[in-house]
C-alpha cells in the first residue's frame, strides 16, 4: 500500500446530475461528505457536462431539465429559471449553490484515470489533479457517474481522414459564428443536429442535413411520455443484458415543436439520406451527387465514458456492462449512476435514491477499511 494513499468508503466519480443526486442521498442516509464519501470531478467548474455545452443552448429547447432532489429547499427550480440565459450558465450556477448548500465538498479538477484492484478487496481510484499530480484513494465502493460528454461517437465513413476541411463533434461545437458563410454538412437525427442547423442559418451558413434514418418527428412540444418510457425500457433491457446501449434518439423521436416546424417550412430542416463517402472537399451520395463542404459537424451522439474502468475488465462479450437498477451485476463494489435508462436528468435523480440505498446496504455488510488496521 502506498503511503500517500487516502482512504474513504465511497467514491463518486462525476458531479453532474447523477453524481450530485447520489451524493445528496448518501448524505441524507448519514454518510459524511468529504470523509465517508468523496465526490471527484474533472471539470474546472460546477455544472457537469452542461458547463461545456454551446452558449446558444437554452433550457427547454430540447427536453425538460428536472430539478435535483432537495433543490426546492434552496428556493431553486429549473422550471422558473431564466430561459433567455445560456443553459450552461444557469445549470452551473444552480449546481454551485446546491453543492454549497448541502456541503457536498466536490473535489475538482480531479481527473480519474483508472480504478484498480487494491488489497483486501478494496478499489484504488487513481487520479490526476489540476497540476497533473497523481492522487490515490482507496475505497470500498465506486459509484461511476461520468456521463457521456467525454466520449462523443463519430461513425466511420470511407475517406473520413482525407477530408481537408474541419470535422467536429457536438462536444467541440461552441459557436455558429465560426461557420459564417461556410458550407456545412450536419450529420445526425437528434435535437442537437436540429439546434445546430437552426443556429447556422442565422450566420448564413449553407447547410446540408444528413441522417442515417428518417427522423421520427412526433407532434408534441415535449418528449412524449409513452415514447420516453419506451426508450428508457429499451436502454434498461440492453443494460441488463450487457449489450452496447442503443441511441436514445432512436427511441424517442424529435418533437415537432413550433420552432422545428418553422425550420421545415423555411427549407432549413430538410433531411437527406446519409452520404456514402467523404472526399477532400465534400461528401458523395449514393446516387453520385457531390456536396461541397468546409466543415462536417457530427451530431451523432455519445457513448458512456468508462475508459478508467478498463482495468476491472467489466465488459460483457456483447460490448456493454451488465447493470440493473444502477448496480453492476458482475462486481458488487460498483454502481453506475446516469447509465442507460438513467441517462436523463429525471433518470439521474432516481438513480441517486436507488443507488444510495444499495450502497448503504453494501457497506453494512462490509467492515470499514479504516477500522481494519
Ligand atoms: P454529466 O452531466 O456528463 O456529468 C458527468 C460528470 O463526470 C462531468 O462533470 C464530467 O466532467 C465528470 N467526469 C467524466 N469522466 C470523469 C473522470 N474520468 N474523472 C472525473 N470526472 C469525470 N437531459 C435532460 O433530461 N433534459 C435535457 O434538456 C437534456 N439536454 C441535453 C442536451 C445535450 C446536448 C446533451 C448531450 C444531453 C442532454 N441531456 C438532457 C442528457 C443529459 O446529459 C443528462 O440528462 C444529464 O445532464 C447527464 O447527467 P450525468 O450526471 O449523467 O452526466
Amino acid at each position: 500500500v502506498r503511503e500517500d494513499t487516502e482512504r474513504t468508503r465511497v467514491v463518486v466519480i462525476g458531479a453532474g446530475q447523477a453524481g450530485l443526486s447520489v451524493a445528496y442521498y448518501l448524505r441524507r442516509l448519514g454518510l459524511q461528505p468529504g470523509s465517508d464519501f468523496v465526490v471527484l470531478d474533472r471539470g474546472p467548474s460546477t455544472g457537469g457536462a452542461w458547463q461545456f455545452r454551446w452558449r446558444a443552448l437554452r433550457l427547454g429547447t430540447a427536453h425538460r431539465v428536472n430539478d435535483l432532489p432537495g433543490m426546492a429547499d434552496l428556493g431553486l427550480s429549473f422550471e422558473t429559471a431564466d430561459r433567455s440565459a445560456p443553459a450552461k450558465d444557469v445549470v452551473s450556477d444552480y449546481y454551485d449553490r446546491y453543492e454549497r448548500f448541502y456541503d457536498l465538498q466536490v473535489r475538482r479538477p480531479v481527473d480519474v484515470r483508472a480504478v484498480d484492484e487494491a488489497q483486501d478487496h478494496a478499489l484504488t481510484v487513481r487520479s490526476l489533479d489540476g497540476a497533473g499530480l497523481p492522487h490515490f484513494l482507496d475505497t470500498e465502493i465506486v459509484v461511476n457517474a461520468t456521463g457521456t460528454w467525454g466520449s462523443p461517437f463519430r461513425p466511420w465513413y470511407p475517406g473520413r481522414d482525407s477530408f481537408a476541411g474541419r470535422q467536429l463533434t457536438t462536444a467541440e461545437y461552441t459557436d455558429a459564428a465560426e461557420f459564417a458563410g461556410q458550407d456545412v454538412v450536419v450529420v445526425g437525427g437528434g435535437t442537437s443536429a436540429i439546434g445546430f442547423l437552426l443556429e447556422l442559418e442565422k450566420v448564413e451558413a449553407h447547410t446540408t442535413w444528413v441522417t442515417r434514418r428518417p427522423v421520427d418527428w412526433f407532434d408534441q412540444q415535449e418528449l412524449g411520455v409513452e415514447m420516453g418510457a419506451a426508450a428508457v425500457a429499451e436502454q434498461d433491457e440492453a443494460a441488463r443484458a450487457g449489450f452496447a446501449l442503443p441511441s436514445i434518439v432512436s427511441g424517442t423521436g424529435v418533437p415537432l415543436s413550433r420552432r422545428n416546424r418553422a425550420g421545415i417550412d423555411r427549407g432549413i430542416l430538410v433531411e437527406h439520406p446519409m452520404f456514402t463517402s467523404i472526399e477532400p472537399d465534400g461528401v458523395r451520395f449514393v446516387d453520385g451527387t457531390f456536396r461541397r463542404a468546409d466543415a462536417i459537424l457530427w451530431a451523432t451522439g455519445f457513448r458512456p465514458e468508462l475508459r478508467h474502468l478498463a482495468p476491472l475488465k467489466l465488459r460483457s462479450g456483447d460490448g456493454g456492462l451488465v447493470v440493473a437498477r444502477g448496480a453492476s451485476q458482475s462486481d458488487p463494489r460498483l454502481f453506475f449512476a446516469g447509465y442507460g435508462p438513467q441517462a436523463s436528468t429525471i433518470g439521474a435523480n432516481r438513480a441517486g435514491r436507488v443507488i444510495a440505498r444499495q450502497v448503504l446496504l453494501a457497506l453494512s455488510t462490509r467492515r470499514s477499511p479504516s477500522r481494519q488496521a
